[in-house]
């Protein structure tokens, strides 16, 4: 099927470190339920040459944005890597995906666990009403290799200070140590209890888990869940784990 490209402008290049970034753009692009992709390109070597990518941004915002990692050897991210205010990005006219709050059943909590840019995903989600009305508590876990990885923090704290006593934000940095931070793999944490101890949360069938990020992150901890009796979402059986792969 024919994509259709609408031509965006480049408003903002946020660079968390040399190789993370965030994009924020604008043009005509129809509106999207937060927690979906779309695809951006740009021409190269005279191809439109795209990827896709979830939206940080979230409905109700009065921009666009996604959240990149300059992948070594990459195609694309090295030329998003060179974009400054002004210059032109390809958009995917329709967002697609079911990363989405309205295929998340019903529970008491909310886990989202995020490592790298997979974080991007859950801060449009959580700029909604939807995980805050639905659930009692929700839990974020963000996993990086070092601290200057941990992006968003001025949002996330934002969430805290409307949320009181509903949202846990926890870090967890695994080649730094770092005060406030854990030092473990995000399937370390769930073994090891320490994220139930720090929010106060039972991992049991009353919570919800999206999880987004690295794929060896994934696995694991879906194994992990699958072994506390926790199963895969799917539209045809309900079950606990909602997930996005990114490759
Ligand atoms: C549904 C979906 C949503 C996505 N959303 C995002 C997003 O929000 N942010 C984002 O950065 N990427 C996202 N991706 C991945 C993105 O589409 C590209 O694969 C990535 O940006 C690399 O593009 P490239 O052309 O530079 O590299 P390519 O030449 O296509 O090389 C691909 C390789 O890059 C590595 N890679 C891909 N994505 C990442 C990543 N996020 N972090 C670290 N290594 C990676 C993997 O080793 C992969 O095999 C998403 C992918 C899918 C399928």
């Amino acid at each position: 099927m024919a994509i259709n490209w609408i031509e965006t402008e480049i408003i903002e290049h946020t660079r968390w470190t040399d190789s993370l970034a965030s994009l924020k753009f604008k043009g005509n692009v129809p509106t999207y339920t937060a927690g979906q992709y779309t695809k951006v390109g740009l021409h190269i070597d005279g191809e439109l040459v795209s990827r896709p990518y979830s939206y940080v941004s979230s409905p109700n915002d009065d921009y666009l944005e996604i959240i990149y990692v300059n992948v070594p050897d990459g195609v694309l991210t090295p030329k998003l890597h060179e974009l400054k205010v002004g210059d032109k990005l390809q958009v995917m006219e329709k967002s697609v995906g079911f990363f989405t709050m309205n295929e998340v059943p019903d529970g008491k909590n909310l886990w989202m666990f995020a490592t790298g840019t997979g974080l991007g995903v859950f801060i449009s989600l959580l700029k909604t009403s939807d995980p805050w009305e639905r659930f009692d508590n929700v839990i974020l876990v963000h996993g990086v290799r070092h601290s200057n990885e941990l992006a968003y923090q001025d949002q996330i704290s934002e969430f805290d200070k409307n949320k009181p006593g509903k949202f846990t934000y926890i870090k967890t940095v695994t080649r730094e140590t770092i005060d406030g931070c854990l030092n473990v793999r995000i399937p370390e944490g769930i073994k090891s209890k320490q994220f139930e101890e720090l929010s106060k949360v039972v991992i049991d069938k009353d919570s919800q888990f999206m999880i987004c990020g690295n794929p060896d992150m994934i696995n694991d901890t879906v194994e992990l869940l699958n072994e506390k009796g926790l199963e895969r979402n799917r539209r045809s059986k309900p079950g606990n784990i909602t997930l996005e792969k990114y490759w």
